[in-house]
């Protein structure tokens, strides 16, 4: 539908830009072209290359549209038989797994009783993290229950895992706490 300048003023005055907007879509505008528009003008000359969303085993196909060697889009495959081009929001946002200046990208350590975090070495983290498993687990590992009952089990120590976790990482991530004995595995996912 032509929307004229008289309707667009008509609608526009005196409401702000959001109700202005659903003004227009009262008089039959559709907003449908200009965001095609806008995501083309996004994707332009951009490479897409076909991939899955990490976050679960229903395993929805995305494309990931790459430009310049950088990450630009990534939106759902409509080829896929199963997903047809819709990712669930946790699935929509995975573009901001990759380009996200929020991200942490360095290790923090607080040190007991301290208010504040340094940054450490990866290196240095994985051994304190290695050193303290081992200890809970030598201090804590019951074998048996006072009526003789088999579990080689610790109950001090938990897992949780984030939503960002993909589903090969979960696997692995269970059978090593699974491994050690760790019977409280959870995952932010199944929320
Ligand atoms: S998290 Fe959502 S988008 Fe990703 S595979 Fe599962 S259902 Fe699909």
């Amino acid at each position: 539908m032509q929307v004229s300048r008289r309707d667009f003023l008509r609608v526009t005055a005196g409401a702000g830009a959001g109700t202005a907007i659903g003004g227009l879509v009262g008089l039959g505008a559709t907003l449908a072209p200009a965001r095609a528009q806008a995501q083309e003008l996004r994707i332009r000359d951009a490479k897409s290359v076909p991939s899955i969303c990490p976050f679960c085993s229903v395993g929805c196909a995305t494309l990931i549209q790459v430009k310049g060697g950088r990450i630009v889009n990534i939106e759902g495959d409509p080829r896929s038989p199963h997903n047809e081009g819709t990712l669930c929001p946790k699935g929509a946002a995975i573009y901001q797994l990759h380009v996200n200046p929020n991200r942490q990208t360095k290790v923090l350590h607080r040190k007991p009783g301290a208010s504040s975090w340094d940054v450490v070495e990866l290196e240095w983290a994985m051994d304190r993290v290695a050193e303290l498993i081992k200890k809970t687990r030598d201090d804590t590992f019951l074998e048996k229950l006072p009526n003789g009952k088999t579990v080689n089990m610790t109950s001090a120590m938990f897992a949780l895992g984030g939503a960002t976790l993909d589903s090969e990482f979960n696997h692995v991530c269970q059978k090593f706490w699974r491994g050690l004995g760790v019977v409280a595995i959870e995952n932010q996912a199944r929320i």
